[in-house]
């Protein structure tokens, strides 16, 4: 972990005060409150990845039926929750500085609690606590109910005797066989806890969402089996482990009820849903029945695993409207050696033939994908082979990530690592082939139209509106500004409309509104 020394980052408090609390109940029950006091005010930062942010959610939805009151200024808050990520070193350095500045409110400020929750906590469990005293709580990614405990809602000992027992649930075959072989095990980590995170939420689980009101995410399994060994994932976050069918469905329901039009199922790794309670096809399963849902017009997944990857899977996408023809599949790279060395298997002939038969089956597929750059011992020629392969695969979109060792992941033990600068350089040069490719495919799309989802108006300029096709999934993707539409039309975000692409820059595109979508209407 970083030293206190750490610069401190800007990091603002993520607008947390959406309409709408996803409880059974119109209103959020407050019968948790301890004292007649006040409620407090409870202000999030979240920070990481799209299953972090449904963390955060869950917590707001937990403290909220409590009884506090959410803010999104943390000049008002009187305990601030920063949920922290620990992917990669940067994650960490980032989730440090926001520790940092959070507890600058304590420091004179209003705030009387600050609480850490997530991924770094079970990494750095100890260390938070002993190296930044102004943290009063920590809360595991496997102990969301704590929160309420931590902001004080509940006192420790009357929430732990409320709590119902652990509950061990079942497992893949394959997630037993890795535990076995100690893929789970947490013995380098000093001040991480020995219990893995077995915290799964459901459709009863209060949850507030933190996305704009048109959109949500709903993870649909939690906890990772795989071996690759750069990753870390499965000590943070546990074994694998689905969501119940229905309850998934039950939440879609909910969802699209008030007002939800487009979800992005995740997890961190979709493909095996449903694997852990002997459900064959579970995640096409999943999409057609979601597909049925009357008000939902966008459903699509994240995060597919290259080998699980079925005919089945991908004829349920091109075989239904609301499916988007979306797949991001992390290939980590393309050299079947450096492959090997990742524990992950494939190779760029093997993914050339997957991605001809997905185009095949889903013939107006857009495909996201990601590597890695410079894993240890990565050779010129090794690296030469993943250039090759991105510039015959044409993605749509890409991202890479350069190599950063973590303690506890088994290539933290293999030699030959490369120097930071030489993993950078890889990293530009890769993304420079994919700036070529985005930039033909982008023009190819001049002229086209396409169904838009408006977001509202643009962070770039006032003048514009900007807004996504089912081309670009939520907060990754390039996006679409919007330069025009008819004269007496009032674009609203949140609405469908049709529009025509009329200009293409490397990532991003420009368009006009044709019409709006009264069929999508909220
Ligand atoms: S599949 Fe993803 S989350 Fe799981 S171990 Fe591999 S990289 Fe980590």
């Amino acid at each position: 972990m970083e030293s206190r020394k750490a610069r401190f980052g800007m990091v603002k408090l993520k607008d947390c005060m959406p309409s709408k609390v996803l409880t059974s109940g119109a209103s959020p029950e407050k019968s948790h409150a301890t004292s007649e006091a006040a409620p407090p005010k409870v202000g999030f930062v979240s920070l990481g990845c799209p299953k972090n942010l449904v963390d955060s959610e869950v917590m707001m939805g937990l403290v909220s039926r409590a009884g506090a009151e959410l803010t999104p200024r943390a000049e008002d808050a009187d305990v601030i929750v920063v949920n922290t990520c620990s992917f990669i070193e940067t994650a960490q350095q980032e989730s440090v500085n926001t520790i940092l500045e959070m507890a600058g409110h304590k420091n004179g400020g209003k705030a009387r609690k600050l609480v850490v929750a997530g991924c770094l906590v079970e990494r750095f469990r100890d260390q938070i606590r002993k190296d930044i005293p102004e943290v009063d709580a920590v809360v595991g990614t496997g102990e969301l109910e704590n929160i309420l405990a931590a902001t004080g809602l509940t006192p420790a000992a009357e929430h732990a005797a409320r709590n119902s027992p652990f509950v061990v649930l079942p497992s893949r075959p394959e997630g037993a066989a890795r535990a076995a072989q100690g893929r789970f095990s947490r013995d380098s980590w000093t001040g991480a806890i020995a219990d893995l995170p077995n915290y799964l939420y459901d459709d009863a689980t209060p949850r507030i969402l933190a996305t704009p009101r048109h959109m949500a995410y709903i993870k649909i399994a939690e906890g990772c089996d795989h071996p690759c060994t750069f990753c870390i994932i499965p000590q943070l976050r546990g074994q694998f482990r689905s969501r119940r069918f229905e309850s998934v469905v039950a939440e879609a329901e909910r969802l699209a009820q008030s007002g939800v039009r487009e979800i992005t199922l995740i997890g961190q790794d979709t493909t095996c849903y449903g694997e852990d309670f002997d459900l064959r096809h579970g995640l096409a399963l999943l999409l057609e029945k979601l597909a049925r849902i009357e008000d939902l017009r966008w459903i699509r997944f994240l995060y597919a695993y290259p080998n699980k990857i079925t005919s089945r899977l991908l004829e349920t996408i091109s075989q239904n409207e609301k499916i988007c023809s979306y797949m991001d599949v992390p290939l980590q790279h393309a050299s079947a050696s450096v492959l090997k060395r990742m524990k992950r298997g494939g190779g760029a002939d093997v993914f050339l033939r997957s991605i001809g038969k997905m185009r095949r089956i889903v013939p107006d597929l857009t495909l996201r994908t990601s590597f890695i750059v410079g894993f240890p011992g990565e050779t010129e020629k090794e690296f030469e082979e993943l250039c090759d392969f991105v510039r015959e695969a044409q993605f749509d979109w890409m991202g890479t990530f350069a190599y950063s060792d973590q303690e506890g992941a088994a290539a933290f033990a293999l030699d030959k690592k490369l120097s930071p600068r030489e993993i950078e350089r890889r990293r530009k040069h890769l993304m420079s082939i994919q700036r070529q490719i985005s930039k033909k495919k982008k023009k190819a799309l001049v002229g086209r139209e396409f169904d838009l989802l408006l977001e509202g108006e643009s962070d770039e300029s006032d003048l514009l509106l900007e807004g996504r096709t089912a081309m670009h999934a939520p907060e990754i993707d390039g996006k679409v500004f919007v330069n025009d539409f008819p004269q007496e039309m009032t674009p609203q975000p949140g609405q469908f409309y049709r529009c025509q692409i009329t200009e293409a820059h490397d990532y991003d595109l420009v368009a006009r509104i044709l019409w709006r979508d009264f069929d999508s209407a909220i």
